[in-house]
C-alpha cells in the first residue's frame, strides 16, 4: 500500500444522506458510577432496538456510545429494509437444510415488520416506501444462481419468484424479485427509537468508550473514560466485538464499500436492485415530502485495508452510474464497512465468559437493517429469559461447537494424510503434514463450487468437474481455477 497523496474525491458533500439531514439531540457522557440490569455498548440499530424492547420489559438499561448515537455504521447505511439479502437463501438451504434457511427467512420477516409496525404504533415519519427488490444477473452464466436463489426464497414462504422483467436502463439476464419490500430513513426512526428508551427510563450516555469488559462472574464492571458501570447483563452491540472470549475475530472479514446519493434527470427506477457480480452495484430510490428525490447506488466492495485506490473507487461507482443514468449531481457520498461470518449467518447470542451473561451480535453481513433488529429483539428475549426460536440458529456457540468436532478429527489423522471434514454443512479440506501441522481450506473448488478431492501421490486437492488444482494450502497450481481455496480458521 503506498503512502502517496492523492487528489480527494470532491463531488457532492462527504457525509451520508442521513447524517446530513437530521438533527440529533445530544446526550451527556457518564458523570458517576452507576450500577444498573443491562449494559449496552453501542448506540447503533443493534444497540438502541435492545434498548427500547429491554426499557419497554421493565429492565433498568444503560446504553454507552464511544462517540455520538448513530454515526457508526447504522448512520453510513443505504438502508434498505428487506429480506432479499443477495444471494443467500440457496447457500442457507445447502448449508442448515430447509429449517435453518426458513428461520433465517423467518427472523428476517419478523424484524422488518418489527420496524414497519413502530413507525406505524408512534406515528413515525421516517419517509418509508415500499418497492419489490430484485437480485439481478447480469450475463446467462450467473442466472442459474438466480434461478436457485428465487426456488430456495420461496421454499422459506417468502414473496420471491424469478422474473425476466428488470426495470433497469441496461440489459439483464432476470432476476429474483421479492415483494413487499421497504426503504426508509434510518436515522429518522432510530432517533424515535432512543427518544422512546429514555421516556421508558433507559440512560444514554455518549462520548464514553468502554476500554475493558470484566466478567466477574456474578456480575460484570465495565471500566470506561469516565468510570465504572456495574451490570447483571451485558451487551456488546459494537458492530465489531470489544469484547471477545469465544476468539470470534478469527472468524469474521470486513468489508468495505461506497455509496453515492445522486440526483437525475428523470425516473428514478421503482425497485430495490442489487448485482450478483463480483463488485456488486446497489441502487435504491430515496424520497421525502413533496421535495425532489435522490438515487442511492452502492458498490466498488473490497476487503477493509486492502485497496489502496479508495478515491477512485468514488470514481469508479459514479462513472458507472452515469453511465447508466443522467446523473444532474452528487449530492453526498460516503464509505463505511461491515463484517462476514464464513456461514453468512451473523453471531447473535450468548457468549462463553464466566457469568454465561455477556452477549454479542456481529458478522450481520450488510444486511443490518433487519438483522440488527432480530439482534435486539433476539437478545432481549434471551436477557428476559423469554423462549427464542432463532436463538439456536444465530447463536455463537456454534463456532466453539466446530472447532471441538474440528479437534477431535484431526486429532485421529496420521502425517500425510487428506481426508474432506464435515463441520455442520461446511466441508473443509484438511492434510496433516509430515510434522504433524494441520492444512486446512474449504473444500469446494472456487471455479464452479464443486467438491475437491485428495491425491494421495502428489498431495494435492483436485476438482473433477473441470481439472483446478491446489496445494495443501489451497493455492492455485492448475487452472481453471483463478482464485485461491478459502483458508480455514480453527482459532
Ligand atoms: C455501505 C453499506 C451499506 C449498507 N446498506 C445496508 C442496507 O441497505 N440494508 C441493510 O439491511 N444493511 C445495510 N448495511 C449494513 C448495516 O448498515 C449494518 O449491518 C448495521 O448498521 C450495523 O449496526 P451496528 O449496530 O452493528 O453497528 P454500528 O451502527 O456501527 O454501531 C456500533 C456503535 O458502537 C460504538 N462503539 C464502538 N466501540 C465502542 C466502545 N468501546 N464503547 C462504546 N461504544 C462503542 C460505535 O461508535 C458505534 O456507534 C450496509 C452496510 C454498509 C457497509
Amino acid at each position: 500500500m503506498g503512502g502517496e497523496m492523492t487528489a480527494q474525491y470532491q463531488d457532492g458533500a462527504h457525509t451520508s444522506l442521513w447524517l446530513a439531514t437530521t438533527t440529533r439531540p445530544s446526550y451527556a457522557e457518564l458523570q458517576d458510577r452507576l450500577t444498573v440490569d443491562v449494559a449496552i455498548i453501542g448506540g447503533g440499530i443493534v444497540g438502541l432496538t435492545a434498548a427500547s424492547l429491554l426499557c419497554q420489559a421493565g429492565k433498568r438499561v444503560l446504553l454507552l456510545e464511544a462517540r455520538r448515537l448513530l454515526t457508526g455504521v447504522t448512520g453510513h447505511t443505504t438502508a434498505k429494509l428487506t429480506t432479499s439479502h443477495g444471494l443467500i437463501y440457496a447457500s442457507l438451504r445447502e448449508q442448515f437444510g430447509d429449517d435453518g434457511a426458513r428461520t433465517y427467512a423467518v427472523a428476517n420477516q419478523a424484524a422488518m415488520q418489527h420496524v414497519l409496525d413502530y413507525l406505524e404504533r408512534h406515528d413515525i415519519d421516517a419517509d418509508m416506501q415500499r418497492f419489490p427488490s430484485y437480485t439481478y444477473a447480469l450475463d446467462d452464466e450467473q442466472r442459474p444462481q438466480i434461478e436457485e436463489e428465487a426456488r430456495a426464497a420461496a421454499a422459506c414462504g417468502l414473496p420471491a419468484s424469478f422474473s425476466e422483467e428488470v426495470p433497469l436502463p441496461f440489459p439483464t439476464a432476470g432476476a429474483v424479485v421479492f415483494q413487499d419490500q421497504a426503504v426508509y430513513h434510518p436515522l429518522k426512526y432510530l432517533q424515535a427509537v432512543a427518544e422512546q428508551a429514555s421516556v421508558l427510563g433507559g440512560q444514554i450516555v455518549e462520548h464514553t468508550r468502554v476500554l475493558q469488559v470484566i466478567d466477574e462472574g456474578s456480575h460484570c464492571l465495565l471500566a470506561t473514560d469516565h468510570g465504572l458501570v456495574q451490570a447483571a447483563d451485558v451487551i456488546v452491540a459494537t458492530n465489531y466485538p470489544i469484547y471477545d472470549p469465544d476468539f470470534l475475530y478469527t472468524q469474521l472479514a470486513t468489508h468495505m464499500s461506497y455509496a453515492l446519493a445522486v440526483r437525475v434527470d428523470g425516473d428514478i427506477p421503482p425497485g430495490l436492485f442489487y448485482s450478483v457480480e463480483e463488485g456488486f452495484h446497489s441502487l435504491r430510490p430515496y424520497r421525502w415530502g413533496q421535495q425532489d428525490a435522490l438515487m442511492l447506488v452502492g458498490g466498488e466492495p473490497h476487503k477493509t485495508g486492502h485497496a489502496d485506490d479508495t478515491v477512485q473507487r468514488y470514481q469508479r461507482l459514479e462513472a458507472w452510474t452515469r453511465q447508466y443514468f443522467p446523473v444532474r449531481e452528487v449530492a453526498y457520498h460516503w464509505a463505511t464497512h461491515d463484517s462476514d461470518t464464513p456461514d453468512g449467518v451473523p453471531y447473535i447470542g450468548r457468549m462463553t465468559s464466566p457469568s454465561g451473561r455477556v452477549y454479542v451480535a456481529t458478522g450481520l453481513k450488510g444486511w443490518g437493517m433487519t438483522q440488527g433488529t432480530l439482534a435486539g429483539m433476539l437478545l432481549t428475549d434471551l436477557i428476559t429469559g423469554k423462549e427464542n426460536p432463532w436463538a439456536s440458529f444465530y447463536s455463537p456457540a456454534r463456532v466453539e461447537k466446530q472447532r471441538a468436532q474440528f479437534r477431535e478429527e484431526t486429532e485421529k489423522m496420521a502425517p500425510g494424510e487428506g481426508k474432506i471434514i464435515e463441520l455442520g454443512h461446511t466441508k473443509l479440506a484438511v492434510y496433516r503434514d509430515d510434522d504433524g501441522r494441520v492444512h486446512a481450506v474449504s473444500a469446494v473448488c472456487k471455479h464452479r463450487g464443486c467438491p475437491v478431492h485428495w491425491n494421495a501421490a502428489e498431495r494435492t486437492w483436485d476438482c473433477h468437474c473441470h481439472g483446478s488444482r491446489y496445494d495443501v494450502d489451497g493455492h492455485i497450481i492448475h487452472a481453471p481455477a483463478s482464485a485461491d481455496l478459502e483458508p480455514y480458521r480453527a482459532r
